[in-house]
């Protein structure tokens, strides 16, 4: 299959470190691991490049990423820390000169169609709209440029959204359990994303204790925790962690070499 290259474009949670009006040691902290933007990835294998959410903070982390195309987009859910940063996709329409094929599921997909019903507006529009083409996915694995996806559902709260495996790698942020299913669909990994908010509980997050108990079970070869709040200093919280369990940080890169 060739080497995934895997980018972490934003680490943080649905409000981002610093947090607004926050004077708190992790807010204030000049380690840049401390500044995080809302959770995305970017993935390029093959020659294209395919994200997984569009943050609010998309425009800023697609300049920081260097990216010049969009190949597709893949929705965990319609959080508006996951979808806010959609219309900034618009620059890659132009230079395409081609729509975007979106995947996640029909719910995901009706929530988007809702928030940003200008996008698909039928009626002639003098401004210009992303350029999008809805794939809803039912669950089963699908194929992106010669990569097979595979939806992971896990819950988040009360409701079910989707993680993704792709090869030997899988994205599972906002959860706050994984239910028996999908934890079979995550044996032989070598990397795993998974959501660790913070160290006290939360309705819709995992915790990084949680989310250890996970790692044990599952144990892939390397393991990126994300989502994080302000609770969590990069450098102390990861002296914590086991070996191959490591914070994930804005702007890490990593490669899964595959054959
Ligand atoms: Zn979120
Ligand atoms: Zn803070
Ligand atoms: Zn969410």
């Amino acid at each position: 299959m060739g080497s995934l290259r895997i980018t972490v474009l934003g680490s943080g949670t649905s409000v981002g470190v610093p947090t607004v009006g926050c004077r708190c040691p992790v807010c204030c902290s000049d380690d840049p691991r401390d500044n995080r933007l809302r959770p995305s990835i970017l993935l390029r294998y093959a020659g294209r490049c395919v994200l997984i959410d569009t943050t609010p903070d998309f425009r800023l982390q697609a300049l920081r990423a260097g990216l010049e195309r969009l190949d597709a987009i893949l929705f965990t859910h319609a959080h508006a820390d996951h979808i806010m940063g959609l219309d900034d996709v618009r620059p890659f329409n132009f230079r395409q000169k081609a729509s975007i094929p979106v995947y996640g599921s029909a719910e995901t997909l009706a929530a988007i169609r809702r928030r940003f019903d200008y996008i698909f507006d039928t009626r002639e529009c003098e401004s210009q709209v992303p350029q999008l083409e809805l794939h809803a996915l039912d669950g089963s694995a699908f194929e992106l440029f010669g990569r097979q996806f595979t939806p992971v559902p896990v819950f988040h709260g009360r409701a079910t959204v989707y993680g993704f495996r792709f090869g030997r790698a899988a994205y599972l942020t906002d959860h706050s359990e994984i239910p028996e299913d999908s934890l079979e669909k995550l044996h032989g990994l070598d990397v795993l994303f998974l959501d660790a908010l913070r160290r006290r509980p939360h309705p819709t997050h995992s915790t990084l204790e949680r989310s250890l108990q996970y790692v044990e079970r599952l144990r892939p070869a390397r393991t990126f925790f994300t989502h994080i709040c302000h609770d969590l200093p990069h450098e102390a919280t990861q002296r914590e962690l086991p070996p191959g369990v490591y914070l994930a940080y804005d702007g890490l890169e990593i490669v899964v070499e595959e054959d």
